[in-house]
């Protein structure tokens, strides 16, 4: 990378939970940022914020197809992807070819500009796991035709090409294995449990539980998992690294602490449980640890209580 310019990054997702908040965190660190986003889950209100400023460019653009840019990259951040379930099961092809033929295009613009790459995979390679909990090294637990494959399975496809392009054309790859990250500009109506339940609290509504709550989820703090995030791909690693908090809790606790927080008087009531939700889930970060030097820094009620703020104003 030339000295006398600024590093440029390329964040596919750009306008989703994660991408925009990578963003602002790339942008602090001194880089210029070109965003791709389809809008397909993504948001304009998650990057209004950014609207003149003279470092960063918004294309829409839906990277299956391909992705054409002039000048130089020095990092391309594959994040564009369906990300909550009730995402992934309205839009089933989309997240298989955003997984399999946007992966594609995402290295393939890294390698054409010898850029670094990072995949934003996720816990879900993991599947329902019967190892916990979740390492590295462990190959997981998918159902492949399930309701859920189109997500887990696409990640999986994505991480064997970004394997496939470290070892056959030298592209520098990292892959992130992200947990449950929970923040302001989540979607209140993405259905995943932090909106939903803080937004049902917030609205005085009854608290879905799905199933028995007894199935256990591990949060971490959207600050926390970008600067892992950001440690990672500075780092000299190509083998996949877990990021999350490993402070696990029960769904049916979760849904107390939120009722808590917000002093709400809303009931727990019972839904079904979807089909393959995973029973368990805990990073172990030991790899996070020693690699990136990084772990987790936001205390649970303090990360809450700032998403809470978010949604108060959108309810
Ligand atoms: N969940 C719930 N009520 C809701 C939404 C989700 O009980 O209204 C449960 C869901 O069944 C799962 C956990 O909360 O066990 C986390 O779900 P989420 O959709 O946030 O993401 P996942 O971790 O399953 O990908």
């Amino acid at each position: 990378m030339a000295s006398h310019r600024k590093p440029v990054s390329v964040v596919t997702g750009g306008a989703g939970f994660l991408g925009s908040h990578l963003t602002d965190r790339l942008l602090a660190e001194g880089h210029r940022v070109i965003a791709i986003d389809n809008l397909l889950t993504g948001s304009v209100a998650n990057i209004e914020h950014l609207a003149g400023h003279s470092d960063y460019r918004f294309i829409r653009h839906d990277v299956t197809n391909y992705i054409f840019l002039s000048g130089e990259v020095d990092f391309v951040f594959h994040f564009a992807s369906p990300a909550s379930p009730i995402d992934y099961l309205e839009h089933p092809i989309p997240t298989l070819k955003v997984g399999a033929l946007g992966t594609h295009n995402a290295l393939g613009l890294a390698k054409a500009k010898k850029a670094r790459f990072l995949l934003a995979s996720t816990s879900e390679v993991y599947g329902d796991p019967l190892v916990h909990p979740q390492k590295e090294e462990y190959w997981g637990n998918v159902n492949p035709i399930g309701p859920r494959g189109v997500y887990d399975e696409a990640k999986r496809y994505a991480e064997a090409l970004t394997m496939a392009y470290h070892r056959s054309h030298g592209v520098d790859t990292k892959i992130v294995r992200i947990f449950n990250t929970y923040g302001p500009r989540m979607r209140l109506h993405d259905g995943r449990v932090v909106p939903a339940f803080i937004g049902q609290a917030l609205n005085g509504e009854p608290i879905t539980l799905f199933g028995d709550g007894s199935q256990t989820r591990s949060f971490c703090f959207v600050k926390d998992l970008i600067d892992g995030i950001y440690r990672l791909m500075m780092s000299a690693t190509h083998e996949p690294v877990n990021i999350g908090n490993p402070r696990e809790m029960t769904i049916r606790q979760f849904a107390e602490e939120i009722i808590r927080l917000t002093g709400a008087r809303s009931p727990i009531i019972q839904k079904p449980l979807p089909v393959d939700d995973p029973k368990v889930r805990q990073p172990d970060i030991s790899k996070a640890r020693s690699l990136l030097g990084w772990e987790p820094k936001v205390d649970f009620e303090d990360g809450i209580r700032q998403t809470i703020e978010y949604f108060r104003s959108r309810v």
